[in-house]
């Protein structure tokens, strides 16, 4: 089961079981990927533009954007 994170209307998942801990997403956005702390996706810290465009980088798929139907 993924974790939802809203921006917005963003809607981020985030699947464990997919991540591969590569640290793309990490490396990209530090301000809000931050993987020691909790929550670990901190939404408030970029905008929603910045934050989509990073989340769609991460190479495992682990984080994507919900689509809205
Ligand atoms: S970019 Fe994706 S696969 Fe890499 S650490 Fe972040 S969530 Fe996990």
């Amino acid at each position: 089961m993924a974790k939802e994170y809203q921006k917005e209307d963003l809607t981020i998942l985030w699947d464990s079981a997919k991540c591969t801990h590569s640290a793309v997403c990490a490396k990209g956005l530090p301000n809000v990927f931050k993987p020691r702390e909790r929550p670990w996706i901190q939404v408030e810290n970029d905008t929603k533009e910045t934050i989509r465009q990073q989340v769609l980088k991460c190479p495992s798929g682990a984080l994507s954007i919900k689509q809205v139907l």
